[in-house]
């Protein structure tokens, strides 16, 4: 190589990286702002046509043929019906994934909106109303958005950009959750998803009530890991009138549930962790006069510590199965881990934080802990990642008494997700502007 060649490169390498970041943002902001109408558009289509876990064919397909369009390398039927899209910059660097999710709920939507799901699906073989109540409709259509921003970037883009569209993040609507299956991002990842590309890091985002278009996100741990939980206790069947003759599995389910309250008001370390024992359903007996032989409970173990997740989870076992020996009935507990918490990387989350608040106008929070689990904690385990809420509360309502995720009433402020957008893209082209030492 001649050296006239050679001194334009040796003085670009030498100059130190002067990211203009503040013209890339308002690239970003002006793109989002001309994508915002198919944004919207976008949303309220996959509202209308919600699918549950591991059916979106629908969504995916909408997806797939948006970023064909765009020019995107697209892969499809991952874990099932998950969407993959690949955004080579025109300028080496590193890799970033950008999340959504795209399944709905067996929820039935009461009539209203324009746009309101009229969707019948089979969910664990029952027929069900389906219904976007968790705002997931709005992360597949920000996403999409997202990725027409950065599509229209390339020329400026350093690296790569994988946008994850998966399915299932509420679990399959084909089988249970303790069916020994993967689903949504768990499978994705066992199907070789970052084994191809590993991403250096990876965001998500989610709607919650909340001021509309305010950002919220915390450090570390940030959604909760979840187990399901499920208890068979057996005793003695007999008749109601004569209780001396039977072992009453009816009296010794219902100390079982009083004694689960004790793991965590006095076992757990709750000066390291909150945790949550909920019992959520419980059956057994068919008549007023009948001591039932068996009652089965399901319930759910929420944590944001894996020490104190493993202490409660060995503590409620023990516990149930203690109190059905001294009533002289049997226990069986069974626990199926679903998803680990998510963590947010205490660094990325540090370089993204005023990224975000540019992105939102200001408009920022703590986030609480939710409660709430996701399965965007698999990716985060993979790689560095970072986990924020998008409020969606609309501005004449109170975001504490508005619906909840989940709640047939749960209504989304579109006008927020233009915010999300632009969060998704900044981060992207702020991690993909960084040049880390002892990378390059
Ligand atoms: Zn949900
Ligand atoms: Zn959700």
């Amino acid at each position: 190589m001649k050296l006239t060649r050679l001194l334009p490169m040796l003085l670009c390498l030498s100059l130190p990286v002067l990211a203009d970041t503040a013209a890339l943002e308002n690239d970003i902001r002006t793109r989002a702002a001309a994508v915002e109408d198919k944004l919207i558009e976008w949303r309220r289509d996959i509202h209308q046509h919600p699918e549950l876990g591991d059916q979106e064919t629908r969504t995916a397909k909408l997806v797939s043929d948006h970023l064909k369009s765009l020019g995107l390398e697209v892969r499809t039927g991952i874990a099932r019906t998950g969407v993959v899209g690949i955004l080579q910059g025109a300028q080496p660097g590193r890799t970033v994934a950008l999340r959504a999710d795209m399944d709905a709920l067996p929820i039935t939507e009461p009539k209203g909106l324009p746009f309101a799901s009229r969707a019948k699906g089979i969910y664990q073989g029952q027929e069900v109303g389906v219904m976007h109540a968790c705002g997931h409709d709005a992360h597949t259509a920000m996403l999409m958005a997202t990725a027409e921003v950065l599509a229209g970037m390339k020329a400026q883009l350093k690296g790569k950009v994988i946008f994850i569209f998966q399915p299932a993040e509420e679990g399959s609507s084909q089988f249970m959750p303790d069916a020994g299956k993967s689903w949504g991002a768990k499978l994705m990842l066992e199907e070789g998803l970052f084994d191809r590309l590993k991403p250096d890091a990876v965001f998500g985002l989610h709607v919650m009530p909340g001021r509309s278009g305010e950002i919220s996100w915390r450090e570390n741990a940030t959604t909760a890991s979840s187990d399901t939980l499920s208890i068979v206790v057996t005793g003695k069947q007999g008749h109601g009138g004569m209780p001396w003759n039977t072992v009453d599995s009816i009296v010794a389910s219902s100390q079982i549930i009083t004694g689960l309250q004790t793991v965590v008001s006095r076992k757990a370390n709750l000066a390291v962790s909150p945790a949550v024992v909920t019992i959520g359903s419980i059956k057994g007996g068919t008549g007023p006069n009948i001591i039932p032989e068996r009652v089965e409970m399901t319930g759910t173990i929420r944590t944001y510590d894996e020490n104190v997740r493993q202490q409660v989870v060995g503590d409620v076992k023990e516990s149930a199965e203690k109190i059905a020996e001294s009533a002289g009935a049997k226990a069986q507990v069974a626990v199926v881990p679903m998803y680990p918490l998510t963590i947010n990387d205490a660094a990325l989350t540090a370089r993204m934080a005023p990224v975000l608040k540019r992105a939102a106008d200001g408009k920022i929070a703590e986030a609480e802990l939710p409660g709430a689990s996701e399965d965007f904690s698999f990716f985060a385990r993979e790689v560095p990642g970072l986990y924020v809420f998008l409020g969606i509360t609309p501005p004449d309502q109170d975001p504490k008494t508005a619906a909840p995720n989940h709640n047939p009433r749960f209504f989304v402020h579109e006008e927020a997700l233009v915010v999300g957008t632009r969060a998704m893209a900044s981060m992207a082209v702020a991690f993909l502007e960084e040049q880390p030492e002892n990378n390059r």
